[in-house]
């Protein structure tokens, strides 16, 4: 495991949400900043939904977040929102944004064309994804297009101008054969020109610790931010769990069973588990934590609100 020794939470009172000032770039707010906290968003699909991402949004504020991301839908359905909600986030509320990009349903020249739009808009960060096929269909490149999101960090670097994220699976990729495999391959995405890491959610920091170690043991050195979902609905969190392949522990999934249909208990439970999580990562030394709001603000503030409190 790499030596990060306990670093230990002072450094949220010394550092949280303070020094992020001009850099724009991912790469350089996480040589700068200890810890980075982020939050991720998708693009709402009527109009009430937009608003209340917007409200969401500015309730976070206040929290500092070094950069909120949007997601991109299947088949760059929802491209022109994407563009445009990132272009708001950063350029009029303010805060540095980075936009996913997948693969799904484009061509390079789309993909190139894209990348042409976010930059015209300001954009300086992008979450290079494979992305998903639709619901029970296996992945296929489109024609013209790529296979992987190696392929889309080489053309992102190509073009230059971006920092560029990539995704990472503590509990491996639902699509590969073994984690060794899965590990070869984020090498390559790495060495094609990726930045930094942000993992798929899990549940059980041994899985982040665990893989952190083969990664750094596999030499590659880029920052690997935590995902944290805060589970406020067992339905939904279940339907995650299958469909990314994180494993939700027996005593989470037994308390919030018990729970039931008690909204607040679920929540609450949902809530100390993420925290705990946070804390135990970041006094373990990861670099910071990238929060999966799923558009709701109430249990990321929460949880952010009280580790920035806490020694
Ligand atoms: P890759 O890195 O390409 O990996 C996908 C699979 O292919 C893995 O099994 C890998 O081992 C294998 N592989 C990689 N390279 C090769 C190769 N050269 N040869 C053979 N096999 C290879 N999805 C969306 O649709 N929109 C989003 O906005 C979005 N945001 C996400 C944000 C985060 C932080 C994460 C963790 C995931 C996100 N996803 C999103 C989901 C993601 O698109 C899926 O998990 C997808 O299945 C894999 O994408 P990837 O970029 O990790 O792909």
């Amino acid at each position: 495991m790499e030596s990060v020794g306990r670093i230990g939470l002072k450094r949220l009172r010394k550092y949280g949400g303070v020094l992020y000032g001009r850099d724009v770039r991912i790469d350089q707010i996480l040589a700068r900043t200890d810890p980075v906290f982020s939050f991720e968003f998708f693009p709402p699909k009527t109009a009430a939904g937009r608003d209340a991402l917007v409200r969401t949004i500015d309730e976070l504020k206040p929290l500092d977040p070094a950069y909120v991301s949007v997601t991109y839908g299947a088949m760059g359905s929802n491209r022109g929102q994407v563009i445009e909600i990132v272009s708001e986030i950063k350029n009029r509320i303010g805060i540095e944004a980075m936009a996913h990009l997948t693969c799904v349903g484009h061509t390079r020249e789309e993909l190139s064309s894209v990348l042409d739009e976010l930059a015209s808009v300001g954009i300086e960060n992008v979450l290079a994804l494979r992305g998903d096929p639709p619901p029970g269909t296996d992945f296929e490149a489109t024609r013209g297009g790529f296979a992987n999101a190696s392929d889309l960090v080489a053309l992102v670097r190509q073009r230059g101008g971006f920092c560029i994220g990539g995704a990472a699976y503590p509990e491996g990729h639902p699509d590969a054969p073994d984690m060794e495999t899965d590990l070869r391959h984020l090498q390559t995405k790495v060495a094609q020109g990726t930045d930094f890491l942000v993992t798929q959610l899990f549940f059980d920091n041994r899985d982040y610790f665990a893989f952190l170690a083969s990664v750094r043991d596999a030499g590659v050195k880029v920052p690997l931010l935590p995902g944290i979902m805060p589970v406020t609905n067992l339905g939904q969190v279940k339907r995650f769990t299958e469909m990314c392949g994180a494993a939700l522990p027996t005593d989470l999934r037994r308390a919030l069973e018990q729970a039931g249909d008690d909204e607040e208990a679920v929540w609450e439970i949902g809530v100390e588990h993420a925290l705990q999580q946070c804390r135990e990562l970041l006094e373990g030394g990861a670099p910071g934590i990238h929060f999966y709001t799923l558009n709701k603000s109430a249990s990321t503030r929460e949880i952010l609100t009280r580790l920035r409190a806490e020694d």
